[in-house]
């Protein structure tokens, strides 16, 4: 009989009408093809085992007929014998039919983990802005999971359903036409009101997924660092836990409704298999009686139609079973279609130095969510997004090799978006980005990141030591490096005074290093790859006259000799900018030295003037 979990899994009745996109069953066959000869080795053993089951019921007949009837023992031993030794070959079968199945289904998941793992790296920064982490994780893990099902569980099991199928009816048809017919007379008096359970089964089971994934957004929403200290900053954690308890009491009312829906389809199925047995014992006894039909055919066509109804149903349900399977692969492979839009030129060079960066009349748009990325992978709060307007309009500047630019502007001005242009990390709609003279879209990518060292305002630690997230910027660095970089970036005193010190775990679960801490870091990174040019975006956060000057002298060291694009926080940085753009609403509203702009008493005089009566940050 069927197990009960295969009624559980979701099904959605709406698949049997589903219409694949083209090309996907190649696609996964495609897939399967490393497979092949496990494949066959698998359909064999299925096949065998299938037989190996079907072939003592009607070895039965033989015992009974031949052997209980004719009072002859050794025909009753021989043939008993035979029967137990096809048992041992079944259990043996059934073995090697999951040992393949599962090589072939686990096989599948590792290459399609990879090779999802391996794209999303590929694609741009926009698609994980846009894209919803937990929506996209449940790609790589979940329906990745869905397609080795479809291995392990949906084929094989539809193979060996079919083989089983096949046989009993034709052992049947050959022992006795007449119950073989009424066999399947009875079926569609099951069929119909089956039917009907299974659809309401999968109409629940949809429920309750949606129920589980808005349980799962709760939580993943909650336990990272910033959605729990939100909870304990608002002092909601009473409500919060009234929220989740709601959530878990109709996940638990959704899985007692799907189990009693699930037993009657079970206690429907056991009906009409005690039906057709009763319906087999007094028309086939009736025969026997009759002299038409012998003990021993009536006792395996009893046998045999207990291995009937179970496989039968599950069939019935093939097509929907394979869809399901199907659209698994189709959701993983929308996701490796999503073409990475920045990539390398077909001729793409080297970054030429020396490194002097021009902006020329640079006109920007953030994507849509729709460009980016598929919508079933979007975030919600952005279905209903208005088209999205310019954020760079115009803007033009040069940087000569080794001088230092300042960006300096309300915030939302369109600073840290600059940057991002000429990093690559988003492409200009129109005009253009160079380093050397040559447009950014026509380095290599790999190298235009190497060219240009960007420490970005939140300077994210990985949850490992500090020499492992320096030696991300350069594996294999010596210690020697390692010291130098950090005193170049002033914080060789701060690791020396750690526990462990250049093993001292940072980052989210680690030492939670400060601001400034995590931006000289992030500077020690930099000084260890030595680019050209470097990218800094200061943060914000006021950082304590110290501590300022710390990142201050890391920054000096890292700009020395080297091309500076600064998003500009501090005074002192600006004071010592070559050039300064003041950026306002996606413009250069003023350029100019720091003097001079103050001489010209526009509005960098003014946001001077202003933070200089608050000494706070510009
Ligand atoms: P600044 O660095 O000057 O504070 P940004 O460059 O970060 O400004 O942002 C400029 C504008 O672009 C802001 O209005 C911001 O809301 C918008 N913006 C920033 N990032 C994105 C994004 N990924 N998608 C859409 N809009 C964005």
């Amino acid at each position: 009989m069927r197990p009960l979990e295969g009624l559980v899994v979701a099904r959605d009745r709406s698949l049997a009408k589903y219409r694949l996109q083209p090309g996907v069953i190649p696609r996964v066959l495609g897939q399967a093809r490393p497979f092949a000869g496990l494949l066959v080795v698998f359909a064999a053993t299925v096949v065998l085992g299938s037989a190996a089951t079907v072939l003592p019921m009607v070895i039965f007949q033989r015992i009974i007929d031949d052997g209980v009837i004719a009072g002859q023992r050794d025909v009753i031993v021989s043939w008993s014998l035979i029967v137990a030794g096809l048992a041992v070959v079944a259990a043996g079968l059934s073995l090697v039919e999951r040992w393949c199945s599962s090589r072939i289904g686990e096989g599948l998941v590792q290459r399609l983990r990879n090779q999802l793992f391996d794209h999303l790296s590929q694609l741009p920064l926009a698609f994980f802005v846009k894209s919803n982490t937990g929506r996209l994780v449940s790609r790589v893990v979940a329906d990745v999971a869905g397609a080795q099902q479809a291995f392990t569980t949906t084929f094989s099991q539809a193979l060996s359903n079919l083989v089983t199928v096949s046989l009993v009816l034709v052992s049947m048809a050959m022992l006795s036409w007449p119950l073989a017919l009424a066999a399947m007379v009875l079926l569609p008096i099951f069929m119909v009101p089956a039917k009907l359970v299974s659809a309401r089964v999968s109409g629940l089971t949809r429920e309750r997924m949606e129920h589980q994934a808005q349980l799962t957004q709760t939580m993943t929403e909650r336990f990272t660092v910033s959605g729990a200290l939100l909870v304990k900053l608002f002092g909601q954690p009473a409500r919060e836990n009234a929220r989740f308890n709601a959530q878990t009491a109709q996940l638990a009312a959704d899985g007692v409704r799907i189990s009693m829906v699930a037993r009657f389809f079970m206690a429907a199925l056991a009906l009409v298999g005690a039906l057709a047995t009763a319906l087999f014992y007094g028309l086939g006894g009736l025969a026997v009686v009759d002299g038409a039909m012998s003990l021993g055919t009536l006792t395996a066509m009893v046998a045999l139609l207990a291995r009937l109804y179970g496989p039968l149903m599950a069939l019935t349900n093939l097509r929907v079973d394979v869809m399901t399977a199907m659209v698994s692969f189709e959701r993983v492979f929308e996701v490796l279609d999503i073409a990475p839009s920045i990539v390398d030129a077909p001729q793409a060079i080297d970054v030429p130095v020396p490194a002097s960066i021009a902006f020329e009349d640079v006109w920007f748009t953030y994507p849509a969510a729709e460009q980016v990325s598929v919508s079933s992978l979007c975030s919600d709060d952005h279905s209903a997004e208005e088209p999205e307007l310019p954020v760079i309009r115009g803007i033009s500047f040069c940087a000569e090799p080794g001088q230092t630019v300042a960006l300096v502007g309300p915030s939302g001005a369109g600073k840290t978006t600059l940057t991002q242009l000429l990093t690559r990390l988003y492409d200009v709609d129109s005009g253009s980005v160079t380093i050397g003279g040559v447009d950014v879209r026509q380095l290599r990518l790999a190298s235009l990141r190497s060219t240009i060292g960007y420490v970005t305002q939140d300077a994210h630690l990985f949850h490992d030591t500090i020499r492992a997230n320096l030696d991300y910027a350069l594996p294999g660095a010596s210690e020697e490096q390692l010291w130098a970089a950090l005193a170049g970036a002033q914080i060789a005193d701060v690791v020396r005074r750690l526990p462990a010190g250049l093993d001292t775990v940072v980052g989210e679960r680690g030492y939670r290093m400060s601001g400034g801490e995590r931006q000289r870091l992030a500077i020690a990174r930099l000084l260890l790859i030595s680019p050209p040019v470097i990218v800094l975006d200061e943060a914000t956060a006021h950082l304590d006259a110290a501590s300022e000057q710390l990142v201050q002298r890391a920054l000096d060291v890292a700009r020395q000799g080297r091309t500076a694009i600064v998003v500009a926080h501090r005074l002192s940085t600006v004071r010592q900018a070559d050039l300064i753009l003041v950026i306002e609403a996606g413009k250069v509203s003023e350029r100019g030295t720091h003097d001079e702009l103050l001489a010209a008493g526009g509005s960098y005089a003014r946001l001077y003037q202003h933070q200089f009566d608050l000494g706070g940050s510009l």
